[in-house]
């Protein structure tokens, strides 16, 4: 009856599936590494795809030190690499996926659509790379890695901010999840939600549909397409 009945809730990965910078994330986290620890250890057998930051900080510190950081020495890790991304990202090949704006602004003027993110990533380090596409701006709240480092916790997290925020009980059946990685269709399908598997990062199609996403698009470049998966 009421237009907040309506409300759709979608819910951005950000790494492979609004852009993409290569090797921004993990210059960055190897040198706060070496600034904390003097630690110079290769981490290039870690596979950051899908995964969240504490995730791969910890993973990185087994990996290099033998154990798991202490709260102190996390806490001093992650002040550094937030302290060391912006000059990754700068020299970084940085750039959107396909039609990653054009959706945004489609959807950001769509009268009873609401924006957030479900990443990974630190909440300080999702707006750094949002703000180098300049895309920032059409996302207010989110789950982060820096909430959890489980990341069907980040996405139940994002769900109660984006309901808490607009005061209204949107129901899962109209919450969407976009994200590239395996991880995202099963932290969105642990949560309830609809998922939309995009191909633009390492998963091939094959992997991202044996996980049964509610939705497949090869990139987000077809916003008639998009709306059409969403029922918009
Ligand atoms: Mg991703």
């Amino acid at each position: 009856m009421t237009a907040k009945q309506d409300k759709k809730l979608f819910l951005f990965d950000i790494d492979s599936t609004l852009l993409r910078a290569e090797g921004a994330t993990r210059k960055a986290m190897l040198r706060a590494f070496y600034d904390i620890f003097r630690a110079k250890q290769s981490i290039d057998t870690i596979s950051f795809h899908g995964r969240t930051d504490p995730e791969l900080f910890q993973e990185a510190a087994v990996m290099i030190q033998g154990r798991r950081l202490d709260d102190a020495e996390y806490a001093a890790m992650t002040e550094r690499y937030i302290v060391l991304l912006p000059e990754e990202l700068a020299k970084s090949t940085f750039r959107l996926m396909p039609g990653v704006t054009q959706l945004l602004q489609h959807l950001a003027d769509e009268k009873n659509t609401i924006l957030g993110l479900e990443t990974g990533n630190l909440e300080a380090s999702a707006y750094l790379k949002l703000k180098r596409g300049d895309i920032d701006h059409y996302f207010s709240f989110g789950g982060f890695g820096s909430d959890s480092e489980d990341r069907t916790e980040l996405v139940r997290i994002a769900i109660e901010r984006g309901r808490r925020l607009n005061s209204d009980n949107i129901s899962n059946k109209k919450i969407f999840l976009i994200g590239d990685s395996p991880n995202d269709v099963i932290a969105g399908r642990n949560a309830g939600i609809n998922t939309l598997a995009v191909g633009t990062g390492l998963a091939t199609k094959e992997q991202l549909l044996a996980e049964s996403p509610s939705y497949y698009l090869n990139d987000l470049s077809d916003v008639d397409e998009f709306m059409k998966c969403v029922g918009l």
